[in-house]
Parts: C-alpha cells; sequence; structure tokens
C-alpha cells in the first residue's frame, strides 16, 4: 500500500481567487517543485482534493476547472502528481455526495491507487480539509493564515499539526518522527 499526501487547491497551493477561470493569475510560490519532489522521493503519492462549487452555482463550467487545474498541474510539476479530485457540488445542495468534508474523494483515492489512508496526510487552510482528512482517517495538517473566525480556531483543535506555511508542512510530513 502507498501513503499519499492529498492538497487542498485554493490557498493551499494557490491563492485563492473565487471561482477562478483565468489561468493567467494562477501563482504557485517559488520553489515548489523542489518540495513536491522531496515528498515523491520520500514515496508518497500526491493528489489534489478540491471542490469546486462554482460549477453548481452556474459560475464555472468543469472545462474552467479543468484548464485551470491543467496551468497549475503544469507549475507544479505534472510528473509529480497522480490525480486531482474534483467535487462540483454546492454546499446548499440537500445531500453532499463527495463535497469536503465528506471522505468520499479519499476513498475513491484510495481505492483507485491501494493507498493507506491512515499513514497519509492531508494538508488544507479549511475546517472542511481538516475534517475530510479525519473522516478519511488521515493526519492532517492546517495551514494557519491567521484567520481569526470560528472555522479556523476550530481547525486549529482538531488538526494533527498547524503550520504558518505550505513549506512548512511538508517539512513537518518529511520530518521522520511524524511519519
Ligand atoms: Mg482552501
Amino acid at each position: 500500500m502507498h501513503r499519499a499526501v492529498f492538497f487542498d487547491r485554493d490557498d493551499t497551493l494557490i491563492k485563492n481567487i473565487p471561482y477562478l477561470k483565468n489561468e493567467e493569475l494562477i501563482e504557485v510560490p517559488p520553489g515548489i517543485r523542489e518540495y513536491m519532489s522531496r515528498l515523491k522521493k520520500a514515496g508518497f503519492l500526491l493528489f489534489i482534493v478540491s471542490n469546486q462549487s462554482g460549477v453548481a452555482r452556474g459560475l464555472l463550467t468543469p472545462t474552467d476547472v479543468a484548464k485551470v487545474n491543467r496551468i497549475l498541474l503544469e507549475k507544479l510539476g505534472r510528473t509529480f502528481f497522480e490525480k486531482i479530485y474534483l467535487s462540483f457540488e454546492g454546499p446548499s445542495q440537500e445531500i453532499n455526495w463527495d463535497r469536503k468534508p465528506q471522505p468520499t474523494m479519499l476513498w475513491t483515492a484510495a481505492q483507485e491507487y491501494n493507498l493507506d489512508l491512515k499513514k497519509s496526510f492531508f494538508i488544507g487552510d479549511r475546517l472542511a480539509d481538516v475534517l475530510c482528512g479525519r473522516n478519511g482517517g488521515c493526519k492532517t495538517i492546517f495551514i494557519d493564515w491567521g484567520r481569526k473566525d470560528l472555522d479556523a480556531f476550530i481547525s486549529r483543535k482538531l488538526a494533527t499539526f498547524i503550520a504558518g506555511s505550505l513549506f512548512e508542512a511538508i517539512e513537518m510530513i518529511l520530518a521522520p518522527l511524524n511519519r
């Protein structure tokens, strides 16, 4: 079985621009490929797990999302990532089947790639990420951008680890004691 690192997309890998369509606005942190390379060398499979409710809201099409993600992967290093899992559901839907914090996308990944979720990590900046990771049985790293809202408050309580940046989160995963 493989270990995985699941990344949230918006405000984790890239700055969140709500309902992002314009791929020219995508900016990844300089030097990020080096970190992805180190995770791969440590034996992790890498995934992106993203809620894109703009589709349910009619503000984005799946094609818009795919176009942005294609450019994103180019910038991050396409070969480092196995797959991007997306939920297009909106929060006001009566039942959410795959939208984070449901662990559905993690379960799908676990099945498709033979993952050991208990030895895997979820990195994200929202409570939905921390809960999704927890619900799937992963260790969770909350990227704390210093928000003062309830979402951030509960995330700090529930996450396995708290990091001040994406790179700090990745260093925590690479630290042998945390694995
Ligand atoms: Mg986010």
